[in-house]
C-alpha cells in the first residue's frame, strides 16, 4: 500500500461567517445567507451573509473614524503592521493554502502559489516610505520659489474581488491602500470567502488599529451599497468584464477613483521555430492550471504553418494525462470548477463548440472522480475551431481549449487585436524578431514570450487592455501607490 497523499482539511466546516468592522467580529444584519460548498464534493462548509446597506455603512463609518489618526501615523509605523502581518501569514501559510483548496477547488500547489503571491504584495507595500515619496525642484517656479509634489491619502477605499483567487486579489490592493494612509473595506467573492475570514483573523492579531482594515461579506447588493456610499473615495475591482464595466461606470459617475479588471480570452501562439516539447508543457499548465479559472489562462492555442499537426497531437496527448481530483491530494494536477452552475456553463460551451463543427478530440464531459461527487470537468481539447465560433471568442473560464491553425503570425496578431478582450497573450518562438514584433504590436496587457502565464510580480502592475481593464492605474506596486494617493503641488516663496 502506498503512502496516503490526502492532506487534512483545516476544519470540516466554518459555520456562519461574520464581518470584521472597527476591529470587532460582528454579526451582519443580513436576512439572506448563501451556502458555500466545497466544489470537490458539494458539501456545504460555511454560510455567507448578504450584508445590507446598513452593514456597509457601519464599515464605512468605522473606516472613516480610523482614517484621521491613520493618515497621521508615519509611513514606517504603518509599514510595521504589515511586517507583523507578513510573519503571521507565513506562520499560517499551509492552513491558508488548505482552506483555499477546500473552498475554491484548486490544487494544493496552486493554492500555495496564490498565498505566496499575496505575501509578496505585503512585502512590496512595506517599502512605503520610499514608494510614497514626492519630488521637489528648487527654483522650480522662479528664483527663490521652490515647487514640490506630495502624495496624500484620500480616505476610505474598498476592494471587490472574484472567486478565482480568493486570497491574492485583495492583496493586489489593500496593502498599498493602507500603507499610503487610507483605510479599507474588503468585499470578497461570496463563492469562496472563507480564506479572507481567516486572513482577517491574522489582520486582527497583527494589531492594526480598529477600523483601518474591515471585512464585509456579501454579493451584488453589498457591492452596490459600497459604490453608492458617498464616503467611499475609490474602488478596486477584479471580476468579469460586464461587472467591471458596471463598477467603472457607477463608481466614476459618483466621482470615485476606480480600477476594474475584467475577463479574458487569451491566445497562445506557437511558431514553427519554437522548442515544441517545452512549449507544450508550458501551455498545458497555462490552459489547465486552476482548471482554466484564471484570467491569464491560455484558452486558444494557435499553431502557425508547419508546426500545427505536431502541436495538436502533443498538446492533446499531454492534456489527456492530467490527473483530475481533490486538490488536497498532492498527486492531483487539476481540481473541480467552482460551482454546479459554472460546471454546467462550461459543459454547455463544449456542446456548443461541437454543434458549431469543432472536433472534441479530448472530451472532459462526464469525467468522474471516485468519492468526490463535485463539479468536475475534465481537460478538453476542441480541434478544427475557427475564429468565428463562440468557443473561440467568448471567455469560458474552464479547462476547455480551442486549437486552430493559422498561415502566419500576422493573422494571429490580427485575431488577438480584434478581440474585445486584452488581458494576456503569449508567443512561443526562438526568433527574437518575431518575439519583438509580437510584443510591439499585440493589444494585450500581459505578454508572455515562451511563457504561458504572464503574471506580473508585485512590483510590476497587473495590466490589461480593452474590456479586460477599465480605469487608469493598474493594481500592484508603483501604479497602486499613485491610485491610492492624490498629488498635491506646493509652491513656496521663501520669506
Ligand atoms: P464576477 O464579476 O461574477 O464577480 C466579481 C465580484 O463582483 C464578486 O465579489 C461579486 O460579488 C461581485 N458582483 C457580481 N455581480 C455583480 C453585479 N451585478 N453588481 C455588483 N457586483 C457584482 O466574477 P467572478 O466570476 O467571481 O470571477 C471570474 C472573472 O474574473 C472572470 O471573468 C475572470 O477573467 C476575471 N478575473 C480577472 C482578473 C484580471 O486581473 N483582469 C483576475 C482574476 C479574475
Amino acid at each position: 500500500m502506498g503512502e496516503p497523499t490526502l492532506l487534512p482539511e483545516v476544519k470540516p466546516s466554518y459555520g456562519d461567517l461574520a464581518n470584521f468592522i472597527g476591529g470587532e467580529w460582528r454579526t451582519p444584519r443580513a436576512t439572506e445567507w448563501l451556502e458555500d460548498a466545497n466544489p470537490a464534493n458539494g458539501r456545504v462548509i460555511a454560510r455567507v451573509p448578504l450584508s445590507t446597506k446598513e452593514d456597509v455603512d457601519e464599515a464605512v463609518q468605522a473606516a472613516l473614524a480610523a482614517w484621521d489618526e491613520w493618515r497621521e501615523t508615519p509611513p514606517l509605523s504603518r509599514a510595521r503592521y504589515l511586517f507583523a502581518l507578513r510573519d503571521l501569514l507565513e506562520e499560517r501559510f499551509e492552513d491558508l493554502a488548505r482552506v483555499l483548496v477546500q473552498d475554491n477547488g484548486k490544487t494544493i500547489d496552486e493554492a500555495r502559489g496564490e498565498v505566496r503571491r499575496a505575501i509578496e504584495n505585503v512585502e512590496v507595500a512595506s517599502g512605503i516610505p520610499s514608494l510614497m515619496m514626492g519630488y521637489t525642484l528648487e527654483d522650480g517656479a522662479a528664483a527663490g520659489i521652490d515647487e514640490e509634489v506630495l502624495y496624500q491619502p484620500l480616505g476610505v477605499f474598498a476592494g471587490i474581488s472574484p472567486f478565482n483567487f480568493p486570497a491574492m486579489v485583495q492583496f493586489w490592493f489593500w496593502p498599498y491602500a493602507v500603507a499610503t494612509g487610507n483605510t479599507w473595506i474588503a468585499k470578497p467573492s461570496e463563492q469562496d470567502p472563507i480564506v479572507q475570514s481567516m486572513i482577517f483573523e491574522l489582520i486582527e492579531r497583527a494589531g492594526f488599529p480598529p477600523g483601518v482594515v474591515n471585512l464585509v461579506h456579501g454579493a451584488k447588493d453589498t457591492v452596490n451599497a459600497i459604490l453608492d456610499h458617498p464616503e467611499v473615495k475609490g474602488v478596486s475591482f477584479v471580476g468579469s468584464s460586464a461587472v467591471a464595466k458596471h463598477i467603472y461606470a457607477r463608481a466614476a459617475a459618483a466621482g470615485k477613483r476606480v480600477q476594474a479588471g475584467g475577463g479574458a480570452k487569451n491566445v497562445l501562439v506557437v511558431l514553427p521555430d519554437a522548442k515544441l516539447d517545452k512549449s507544450v508543457s508550458n501551455m498545458i499548465s497555462s490552459c489547465y492550471g486552476c482548471a482554466g479559472e484564471r484570467c491569464l489562462a491560455g484558452s486558444v492555442v494557435v499553431g502557425v504553418g508547419d508546426v500545427h499537426g505536431a502541436l495538436r497531437e502533443k498538446f492533446t496527448d499531454a492534456a489527456a494525462r492530467i490527473k483530475v481530483g481533490y486538490g488536497l491530494d498532492e498527486t492531483v494536477q487539476m481540481g473541480p470548477v467552482i460551482s454546479r452552475a459554472h460546471q454546467e456553463r462550461v459543459l454547455g460551451f463544449i456542446d456548443q463548440g461541437e454543434a458549431e463543427g469543432a472536433d472534441v478530440s479530448l472530451d472532459g464531459r462526464g469525467v468522474k472522480v471516485p468519492g468526490y461527487p463535485g463539479y468536475f470537468v475534465g481537460p478538453t481539447v476542441l480541434n478544427g475551431v475557427t475564429p468565428d465560433m463562440r468557443v473561440a471568442k467568448e471567455e469560458i473560464f474552464g479547462p476547455v481549449v480551442s486549437v486552430f491553425e493559422a498561415a502566419g503570425l500576422d493573422e494571429v496578431i490580427d485575431l488577438i487585436n480584434r478581440s474585445p478582450y486584452g488581458n494576456a497573450a503569449s508567443i512561443y518562438t526562438s526568433s527574437g524578431k518575431a518575439a519583438r514584433d509580437f510584443r510591439y504590436r499585440v493589444r494585450a496587457g500581459n505578454i508572455g514570450i515562451n511563457l504561458g502565464v504572464a503574471a506580473p510580480m508585485a512590483y510590476f502592475p497587473f495590466s490589461g487592455m480593452k474590456n479586460s481593464f477599465f480605469g487608469d492605474l493598474h493594481p500592484q506596486g508603483r501604479d497602486a501607490i499613485r491610485f491610492f494617493t492624490e498629488s498635491k503641488v506646493v509652491i513656496t516663496r521663501w520669506p
